[in-house]
């Protein structure tokens, strides 16, 4: 089995934790860039690196499932996705572990415009609200960071329901599963409430 070190997450300046996966599993160790050449291995990675054993870290079959989707930090700076015109289908995910937790599948054709949407979260569209909530609560109140990880796709809507029945069939579970509600009806704080709530069921259950 291919056993190669690769980092995810580099880029010049760049502060946040680099992740380094094994090719030939699921060994994942997240370790501060390296100085002053962020590309070099740290040597506590290479260590652990060198003792682990890929029999012992089948890959999740989630992540399997995103291995071809590009990956930018949320909320992503202006210009580093594709604007309008290209349909994508997207998951958001948290990080824990170097792992990529998936908790909301969306298709689109603008996709840079959806990760506004979901900055400014209106009530009156209630997939913005929820899915904004969520990631303010995740970041904020559990000081996770967030990644849209997106791919190209010439049938998104497709795509979307096919890669939301999958991660489900994984084991996981999505917010797209919480029944919408009314805004004209509904109450903002409880429906924040119940979003609140239902990312700190997915936290506490999150894979292993
Ligand atoms: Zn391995």
């Amino acid at each position: 089995m291919a056993r190669n070190l690769v980092a995810y997450g580099i880029s010049p300046g760049c502060r946040l934790p680099v992740d380094w996966k094994c090719e030939g599993c699921d060994w994942v160790k997240s370790a501060a860039p390296a100085r002053p050449d962020p590309t070099s291995i740290p040597s506590e990675v290479q260590s652990e690196f060198d003792a682990h054993r890929c029999d012992d870290y089948p890959t999740k079959a989630f992540e399997s499932l995103l291995a071809d989707f590009e990956a930018v930090d949320f909320p992503p700076e202006a210009g580093n996705l594709p604007g309008h015109g290209e349909g994508h289908v997207y998951v958001l995910c948290w990080k824990a572990n170097g792992r990529d937790v998936p908790f909301y599948v969306g298709q689109t054709n603008r996709l840079q415009g959806r990760m506004n949407d979901y900055q400014s979260a209106q009530f009156a569209a209630c997939t913005d609200f929820r899915v904004g909530e969520a990631i303010r609560y995740l970041r904020e109140r559990r000081s996770l960071r967030i990644v849209a990880r997106y791919k190209k796709s010439g049938d998104p809507c497709k795509d979307e329901s096919t890669l939301i029945r999958d991660l489900q069939l994984s084991g996981l579970r999505l917010l797209n599963s919480l029944p919408s509600y009314d805004y004209l009806k509904a109450d903002k704080d409880e429906e924040r409430r119940t979003v609140q709530k239902f990312c700190e069921m997915l936290v506490e259950n999150q894979p292993r």
